[in-house]
């Protein structure tokens, strides 16, 4: 019997995988696309690294850059050219600077916010009000983060600010999104302060001494499949890696039975580190409670084309990281990253690279490029003709942390913690973000390693 079966290569699955290697525990790896990665995925064309899934992971969570550094990679990490951090938002068709001083969606500067052309004059008067909130105690029931954000600066806020900066992230809708899961530090924030300005402010300095100048977003020179291919290198030796469908799941009798390509396969522990409704359809005959939870989870899918092209001649200055089009200002495109500004070493110098993200996808390739290239005209200006073009699809790739996510999640580890050697990891559960993955991939290893050490009885 094997003693470990991990259910999926992405960044969770590989950080399980790493995590058990180093603990001197072998483990077998199930994927079912023929490489390893999951959403991760690196190309190189014509000399510009692209990035077809994630960029880049937050500096401030510290999981990601504990890894890199674990793996010998510390010397290719870069950070985000914060210098050159301005983000435009599309508004009335004009793309207007989002004003300085925004800690998400929170003004902690009273000029930028009175001269930004962004947002009205009652929104402005509403921002400034917004001080004046008093504490209201201990955290109350979960609500959607567009009611949490109108409640302090209004609806005008959640249209130009909430929607647009968290589409880029979770590619979600506020009034969907969950407030306690996805901005559990403002929910504290209110509660301690009532004002979310008041409560940034006061808590700048420390985050400011803590962050110690560090860059906003971090990546690695060459692209994040650098790390997809040191954690394969080093989980390698302890590891064997089947690509195949985990088909279904069986209580066996030391154990788990799992089906890959028609045999059964016998496990003592079993880390899902797949999509939480992939999870759900393998635990239906185990358990249909959890298979039900894990299933309600909604994802949303999402697609990045990157176009590239020559920088001589090219018609716009490209003078900040790029742009987001809020929902009622969206035709397709969400969001366009100017990746030789955003990063270094991306981008040789006589090229420009857009990197994309499209909301929809029914149509072809080809029909996307064009209409990602009409957007670019009207928003940008952009009527050159791209070198090359990369376009990638990721269906139902962002889990969605919807109203209550923390009750369904209580409850999917209440009954996940009745199935001995069962583990959950993923972006389903406790963070989007790759440094999540990795701590969640690390916490089963973690689990495995210290039950496996538990002297038998
Ligand atoms: C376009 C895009 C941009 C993003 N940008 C960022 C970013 O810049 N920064 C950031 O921190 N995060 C970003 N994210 C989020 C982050 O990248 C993901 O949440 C994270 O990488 C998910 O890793 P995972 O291992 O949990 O899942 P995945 O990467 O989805 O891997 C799951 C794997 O399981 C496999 N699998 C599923 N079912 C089965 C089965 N039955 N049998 C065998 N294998 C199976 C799949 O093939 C897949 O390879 C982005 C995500 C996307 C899609």
């Amino acid at each position: 019997m094997r003693r470990v079966t991990i259910v999926g290569g992405g960044i969770s699955g590989l950080s399980a995988a790493y995590n058990l290697a180093k603990a001197g525990l072998g483990a077998t790896l199930v994927e079912r696309r023929p490489r390893l990665g999951g959403v991760i995925e690196t190309e190189t064309v014509e000399g510009c690294v692209l990035e077809t899934g994630p960029d880049s992971f937050l500096a401030a969570k510290p999981w990601a850059m504990e890894l890199i550094r674990e793996l010998g990679l510390a010397g290719n990490v870069i950070g985000s050219n914060d210098h050159h951090r301005v983000t435009y938002v599309r508004k009335n068709g004009r793309l207007v600077r989002l004003p300085d001083g925004l800690m998400l969606m929170i003004p902690t500067k009273v000029w930028p916010l009175a001269a930004t052309s962004l947002l009205g004059w009652r929104t402005k008067l509403r921002m400034g009000l917004e001080w004046f909130r008093r504490p209201g105690g201990a955290p109350g029931a979960d609500q959607s983060v567009a009611g949490f954000v109108a409640e302090h600066y209004g609806s005008e806020a959640v249209d130009y600010l909430a929607e647009p900066l968290l589409a880029g992230v979770y590619g979600g809708d506020p009034n969907l999104l969950s407030v306690a899961s996805v901005l559990p530090r403002f929910v504290e924030l209110e509660a301690r302060y009532g004002s979310l300005t008041k409560g940034v402010l006061h808590e700048r300095r420390k985050a400011a001494r803590e962050a110690r100048g560090q860059p906003l977003f971090q990546t690695l020179k060459g692209g994040l499949g650098q790390l997809v291919a040191a954690l394969v290198d080093q989980a390698n030796p302890k590891s064997e890696v089947f690509h195949a469908s985990a088909e279904a799941l069986e209580r066996g009798p030391g154990g788990w039975r799992i089906r890959l390509g028609g045999e059964w396969l016998e496990t003592g522990n079993l880390v899902l580190a797949c999509p939480a409704y992939e999870a759900g359809a393998l635990l239906a005959g185990v358990d249909p409670d959890l298979a039900a939870l894990l299933s309600a989870i909604p994802y949303t899918s999402s697609i990045t084309l990157s176009l590239g092209y020559e920088k001589a001649g090219f018609s716009h200055p490209l003078n900040g990281f790029g742009f987001l089009v809020p929902k009622r200002e969206r035709r397709r495109l969400v969001a366009c990253t100017w990746v030789g500004t955003k990063f270094s070493y991306r981008v040789p110098d006589h090229l420009a690279v857009l990197r994309c993200f499209i909301g929809g996808g029914g149509e072809s390739d080809e029909a996307l490029v064009e209409i990602v290239r009409d957007e670019l005209r009207d928003i940008m200006g952009v009527k050159e003709t791209p070198l090359f073009t990369r376009l990638a699809r990721w269906p139902r790739s962002m889990a969605q942390y919807t109203v209550g996510h923390r009750d369904r999640l209580a409850r999917i580890e209440a009954r996940a913690a009745a199935l001995p050697g069962l583990h959950l990891a993923g972006n389903a559960y406790t963070g989007i973000g790759i440094p999540d993955c990795i701590r969640m991939g690390k916490q089963a290893a973690e689990r495995i390693v210290s039950g496996a050490a538990r002297p038998q009885t």
